[in-house]
This record gives C-alpha cells, structure tokens and sequence, in this order.
C-alpha cells in the first residue's frame, strides 16, 4: 500500500508499506475518495494536523477485508468513516451524555492508542468496524465523499434550533458554509444569505438556494437584513470560517433573541469579545463535528437528491498520490470555482 504523510510545512512524504490485514473488531478499507477539507489545508500550511489519522479525514471506500469478530461488515460494502459508538464508562457517558463520549472523539480525531499514522490519503485504511457506516446504494462515489462535511452541516443546523420561517446569515462558502446554506434551507429557513469574498462561491451559493450572496459584512448586507427582517436582524448566524474577525462581524448581525453558531471553531479565538450579545440576549453556541445519526440524515437527503452535493465538487479529481502536494499548492491559492477537491489515491 502507498500512502501520505504530512513531513512538515507544505512538505508532503508518499511512502510505500506492506498491505495492512486486519486484526480482530478492525476493517481494511480500499479508498475511493478522500476530499481535502479545511483542516487538511491547514494542516498543509502548518507542517502540524491533530494526528496521522487525522489528515485527511474525509474518505469513502470498499471493504477489503474484515477481522475477527466484526458483524455486519463484509468485502465489497462500501463505507464511509463515521464515529465509533460510546465507551459507555467515561464521565458523560455515565452521565447519559454519549454524544459527548471522550473516546468517541479520541478514535474520530485519531487520538486513540490505536490510531493509523495515516488518514485517507492512502490506497488503504484500516478502522475499527464498528467507525463504518454503509453508503447508501443510490449515492455515487463522488457524492458519498461529501457525506463527512455534510454530517458537520447537518449537525450545525440542528445545533441552532432553527425554527420555520427563520432568516439566516451563513459566513463562509466553502464546503461547510455551502452545505449549512442549503440544509438551512431544506430545515425550514425563509431566507438564507450567503458571504464570501470569492465571487465564484457566491455565485455557487446563489445557485445552491442562498436568496443573496454578499462579499463581506458590511452595509449592503445590514441592508438586505433590515428590509428582510423588519430591522430586527437575523435569526441564526452560521460562521463557517475559522477566524476571530469572521465570528466578530457574525455578531453583529444576530438579532435580539436569536444564535450564533461558530461551526467547527478552532482554537484560534482567545480575543474574541461577545459582550454585545447581551443587550439582545443572543445565544453563542459551537458546533463541533458530526453524531451517529447526523450521517443517517445526509444519506436520506442524499438519497432523495434533497441536498445537492455534486456542484460543489471540483473536476477532475486528483488522481493518484504523485499529484496531492501540487494539488495542496494550488489549493491553497483557493482557486476559484467549486470548493471540494477529490482525492483518488488509487488513481
Ligand atoms: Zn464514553
């Protein structure tokens, strides 16, 4: 097997090992498809990602083969990653709060004694059996890759208590931030707005649901919201970038009594001041992740073409390993068009 290891700052290692074989309650799995996501880039720039396992996260493939004791799994299923079920002894499981499980989380991050060195970009994973979840026959290989961001999305929306008829501001149209736009939408939203400083993702938005895309918060969209909303502001406001100054002009745009929900906040956010919620007495609420059956919900959207993932993949996929560093370069000049960059590590 072949796989990628991140060696440093935009240093990228394709190392050659024998083919893994299960040991008992894991699956090897053939990968289809890895997207690159947010923190990969990330990871890219700065030599560092959480784990091995962590960099590239986002992989869909075949079983291959299954180890000892491991039901429900057989050669030739196609899966995705998606957590393990809850350890049922750490503190919030006792406490009947699983989907906070400690370990759930170590094996999703790749935290756990047993974690790969690697993640999806590789010809092969190996994972804990009971991590996988069958992709639904009726969605296609491409699409299946977009099942992890759209769990986070899906995860979001349900974070905010969205209700019907709500107006929402989504910051960010990136994978992520596209996706939130358009579940929004499907939960219910009466109006979604889009901001992005590429006109390529807001053109995307547009075509994906959103009623506006606006560059940057500033008057045009204070503007759009007074009309929209009778002066009172949004409901919900999604941040789907990851910088204190994106979640400070997200506040400003809540209205009194409505959510800010940061979506996968990273921990670059010390500085952030929230004081002007409370006059409105606004909600700041984080969303991290995805739970169990946040992947059950994408695949029923999906499968119904409910949510529409394809227009945010970009072609051609990369097609290899050889090509990944060049693929990560140029990714992170953000090239215009759609966000989703599809790995294919078996060419
Ligand atoms: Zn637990």
């Amino acid at each position: 097997m072949r796989y990628a290891r991140l060696a440093g700052p935009e240093w990228i290692e394709i190392e050659d090992r024998e083919d893994p074989s299960p040991r008992p309650g894991q699956v090897v799995v053939e990968i289809d498809t890895c997207g690159i996501g947010g923190s990969d880039r990330e990871a890219y720039r700065t030599g560092a990602s959480g784990s091995g396992a962590w960099f590239g996260h986002e992989w869909t493939g075949r079983v291959v083969a299954v180890g000892r004791g491991v039901v429900d799994r057989f050669e030739g299923q196609r899966v995705v990653a998606g957590v393990s079920p809850p350890c049922g002894v750490c503190p919030p499981c006792r406490s009947n709060r699983t989907a906070y499980c400690r370990s759930t989380l170590e094996q999703t991050v790749g935290l756990d004694p047993l974690a790969a060195d690697h993640g999806g970009f590789a010809t092969h994973a190996v994972a804990d059996g009971r991590r996988l979840v069958p992709v639904a026959e009726a969605i296609d290989i491409r699409s299946a890759a977009l099942i992890e961001p759209a769990a986070v999305a899906v995860h979001a929306v349900r974070r905010s208590g969205l209700a019907i008829g709500d107006v929402v501001v989504v910051v960010g149209a990136g994978t992520v931030g596209l996706l939130t736009a358009e579940i929004a939408r499907i939960a219910g939203a009466a109006h979604v707005v889009s901001i992005d400083t590429a006109v390529a993702r807001r053109e995307l938005a547009c075509d994906l649901g959103s009623d506006a895309a606006f560059a940057a918060v500033d008057d045009s969209v204070r503007s759009w919201l007074d009309v929209h909303t009778g002066g009172l502001g949004a409901d919900i406001v999604f941040v789907c970038v990851d910088t204190v100054e994106a979640i400070s002009s997200g506040i400003g745009l809540v209205g009194s009594g409505g959510s800010i929900v940061a979506v996968g906040v990273g921990d670059r956010i010390d500085n952030l001041s929230i004081t002007s919620l409370l006059v409105r007495e606004a909600d700041f609420r984080v969303s991290l992740g995805y739970s169990a059956d946040d992947i059950g919900r994408v695949q029923a959207l999906m499968r119904q073409d409910r949510l529409r993932v394809r227009p945010l993949i970009q072609t051609p996929d990369v097609r290899g390993l050889a090509d990944l560093a060049a693929a990560f370069a140029a990714d992170q000049d953000r090239r215009p068009g759609p966000p989703k960059v599809l790995v294919r590590p078996n060419g």
